[in-house]
């Protein structure tokens, strides 16, 4: 009987796994059930499908599923929810959500790569046709066709993380007055505080009406069981749509039944190879797991599509027979807001002295070419290191144009245990397009040093 292995969730983390396992090990059977209606796309794209910049849903979708069989030899099943775990037996039980039966299916290994689910609020309301969670290709459709025809003209969006601030750029592409509602001072609280007020600067100038330090309290439901308006403490919001961005949690209850660990955030807790801790033949990537912080070596919680995909390959490649590791996340995100880029790599300098570091903070505001061309902007720079020893443990860095980039300079530099005195010699490009003759990595190097 051929080697069977199968794969749990089918958005990044699963078919990454799932076709990965098929390359090592091709003699084998490789399946996937996946709960909802589509399988290995771009979620990561999905604000500019929603703004209109990416107009062909289609491209949002590398596999369906008659590809992923055609081309990889995957057999994935959409609409099929796994419903149970049994280590003992090396078998799992499914329930097809079309006609509601249960069947069983065996495996001589398993990846789990059930991601994450959107915070909800838990208050009355929040189930309206109009309020909007940003999680799969299903929501997208769902409110680019609330847009499309019922052409609202505002929208709340409660949460100024990034994927309420990115929603925030794609809707007032759409033309929708927005306002946010953000629980404390500035949006992005993985930022360092001055280059929190950047951001605020940024959507007050493109009109956005950003409310600080504020939770909703109720919805106001209208006569067409829609939610109208939003209950702050000392303000009322009227809307035509509302957008929840509060954050994810890990989907790691079917992992916890059948005996799997789980961290102090919720997620599985795996070994570097992607075993799941406490069972035998069970894999787990993606979303749904905790994985090693590779600055402070401990356990976190990450969603990113970066993350998912590279664990998730891992897992394939060790459930087909391969000996793989995963070292640890750096956790580098980037946006654009408006016309400003915004970047965060490594640690925030609230979490590096919770994890005992003594730091160091360095900003410094450089050019993002050479001063005499016209569209050369000001990036600012933030540098969190370790006083003890000079390595960097954390960067922001924004600007107008060339932000985002600059800072993967950063998380190689952290991937890799640089210091500041590392970052101070780099030997850079200079071209005068590009940057001025020290580029603001190196000057920020520079003063960190001093
Ligand atoms: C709007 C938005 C923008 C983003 N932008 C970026 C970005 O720019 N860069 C970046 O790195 N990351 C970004 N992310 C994060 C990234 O999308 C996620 O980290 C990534 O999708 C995680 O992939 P995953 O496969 O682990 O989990 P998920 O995407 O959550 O997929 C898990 C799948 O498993 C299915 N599933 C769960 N339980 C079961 C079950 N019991 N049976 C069958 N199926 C099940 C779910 O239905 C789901 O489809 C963004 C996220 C959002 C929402």
């Amino acid at each position: 009987m051929k080697r069977k292995i199968i794969v749990i969730g089918g958005v990044a983390a699963g078919p990454s796994a799932a076709t990965k396992a098929k390359r090592v090990s091709p003699d084998a059977e490789v399946v996937l059930y996946e709960q909802g209606e589509h399988i290995s796309y771009g979620v990561c794209e999905i604000p500019f499908f929603i703004s209109g910049e990416i107009q062909d849903s289609e491209k949002l979708v590398v596999y369906t599923s008659e590809r992923l069989k055609k081309e990889k030899d995957v057999t994935a099943h959409i609409l099929h929810r796994v419903e149970s775990i049994l280590p003992s037996k090396r078998e799992i039980s499914i329930r097809n959500i079309k006609d509601g039966k249960t069947f069983t299916d065996w495996y001589d290994k398993l990846i789990i790569a059930t991601g994450s689910s959107s915070k909800h609020l838990g208050i009355h309301g929040e189930k309206c046709r109009n309020v909007f969670y940003i999680k799969s290709l299903s929501n997208a459709y769902a409110l680019k066709k609330y847009i499309d025809e019922e052409k609202p003209r505002n929208a709340v969006i409660i949460g100024a993380g990034f994927i309420g601030l990115e929603m925030a750029d794609a809707l007032s592409k759409r033309e929708l007055e927005i306002s946010i509602v953000h629980k404390s001072e500035h949006p992005l609280s993985i930022l360092e505080v001055q280059n929190r007020k950047i951001i605020s600067e940024e959507l007050k100038t493109n009109a956005i009406n950003f409310i600080p330090n504020s939770t909703v309290e109720w919805f106001g439901i209208g006569s067409k069981q829609n939610v109208v308006a939003v209950g702050l403490k000392n303000q009322t919001l009227e809307t035509d749509m509302v957008i929840v961005a509060i954050g994810v949690s890990p989907n790691s209850h079917l992992a916890q039944q059948s005996g799997i660990q789980v961290g102090n955030q919720g997620g599985i807790l795996v070994s570097d190879r992607m075993n799941a801790l406490g069972v035998n033949n069970i894999f787990a990537a993606g979303d749904c797991c905790e994985f090693k912080n590779i600055v402070t070596k401990k356990s976190a919680y990450v969603s990113l599509a970066t993350t998912a995909s590279k664990t998730g390959r891992i897992a394939g490649e060790n459930a087909a027979g391969g000996n793989v590791q995963f070292k640890g996340f750096v956790r580098a995100m980037g946006m654009q807001l408006f016309d400003l880029e915004i970047a965060h790599v490594g640690l925030s300098s609230k979490e590096a002295q919770e994890a005992h570091f003594q730091i160091e903070i360095t900003d410094v505001k450089a050019k993002s070419k050479i001063g005499m061309f016209p569209n050369s902007t000001d990036i600012y720079f933030t540098l969190i290191s370790d006083k003890t020893n000079g390595k960097l443990l954390g960067a922001n860095v924004l600007g107008k144009n060339g932000a985002v980039q600059r800072a993967n300079v950063f998380a190689l530099a952290i991937r890799h245990g640089l210091t500041v005195q590392d970052i101070a010699e780099l030997d850079l490009i200079y071209a005068p397009k590009f940057s001025p003759l020290w580029d603001g990595i190196i000057q920020t190097g520079i003063q960190a040093r001093k």
